[in-house]
């Protein structure tokens, strides 16, 4: 992957590449987690992808959270515990290899048996915590399960995750005010467990995914449905916003004057903003092309 500066930022705010992985693997857990579409173009085009130092600056920020929780855990001093930090693992799942690095692992016993906790830091917004990226987070830690049952000898139901989030942009005057808000910028999840055997499923199914070419679908994409705003001449925001344009209509009849309904077409968020393969995508590109054809028909070009 090749790193670009558009908009010539000092160059130490670049973020090195992650270290690759020293273990052989043929997928990493962040490769199964996304979707199959963008792991499988990645790959192909690993060679062609470039990212800019201005997309990065979230990434050295959870970096360096990472890096300073680690170097403090490093220093535990409770003896019935063995921490162990960005540690890279691996296992088997089904004919490949499975290779992750869990942020932090606690080993230790209780009643004589071994435990383990698995934790993931995240420093994300407030809207991701509290709309969430969550089953991405969850799949992402029960793949980790996988992987310290079979590197510190762990039984499985023995495993605790958790996700340990900081909310960069919370504000306590937000916290005061509203009651539904996070009123801390900390938060600990715990993420429920599931079967072994299904843990096992999943990795297979979304290995399978990756490798039959399987197109994102609309969770994938971040789409939006197509909605239909009531507006006011002079106004900035809608005056309401519905989901089909007959009930819009309706309503700029009834109000009359300076209202008018500005249709809000369904947009493919990820692919439009964030996707790192869009270029490489024909799904997304035939999408483009559709939608600028649509456009030209309804101006009658
Ligand atoms: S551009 Fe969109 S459809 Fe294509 S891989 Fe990326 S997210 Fe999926």
């Amino acid at each position: 992957m090749r790193v670009t500066n558009k908009f010539g930022l000092p160059e130490f705010l670049a973020e090195p590449a992650k270290e690759a992985y020293r273990t052989k693997c043929d997928y990493s857990v962040t490769e199964l987690v996304r979707p199959p579409q963008i792991t499988r173009l990645s790959k192909i085009h690993k060679d062609q992808l470039e990212v800019d130092i201005s997309d990065q600056l979230w990434i050295l920020l959870g970096r360096a959270v990472h890096d300073r929780i680690g170097a403090r855990a490093k220093l535990n001093h409770d003896v019935t515990k063995k921490v162990h930090v960005e540690e890279q693992l691996s296992t088997k799942v089904g004919e490949q290899i499975l290779a992750g690095t869990p942020d932090m692992v606690e080993v230790y016993q209780i009643d004589g048996q071994t435990h383990a906790t698995i934790y993931d830091f995240k420093v994300t917004s407030v809207w991701s915590f509290v709309l969430g990226d969550k089953p991405e987070w969850e799949t992402q830690l029960r793949l980790y399960q996988l992987l310290v049952r079979e590197a510190y000898s762990v039984p499985f139901e023995n495993i605790t995750l958790k996700i340990c989030a900081i909310l960069r942009d919370w504000t306590g005057q937000r916290a005061r005010r509203e009651p539904d808000y996070p009123q801390l910028p900390y938060h600990e999840v715990e993420v429920a467990t599931i079967s072994r055997d299904d843990v096992l499923t999943m990795a297979k199914e979304r290995i399978a995914a990756i490798e039959d070419g399987t197109l994102c679908n609309e969770t994938d994409r971040w789409q939006r449905e197509t909605t239909f705003a009531v507006m006011k001449e002079g106004r900035k925001t809608a005056v309401k916003v519905f989901s089909n344009s007959a009930e819009a209509t309706e309503m700029v009849t009834r109000l009359g004057g300076p209202h008018y309904i500005e249709e809000r077409p369904n947009n493919w968020n990820r692919c439009e903003q964030y996707c790192p393969v869009s270029k490489f995508c024909n799904q997304y590109q035939e999408h483009v092309a559709e939608m600028v054809t649509t456009n030209m028909d309804e101006i009658g070009l």
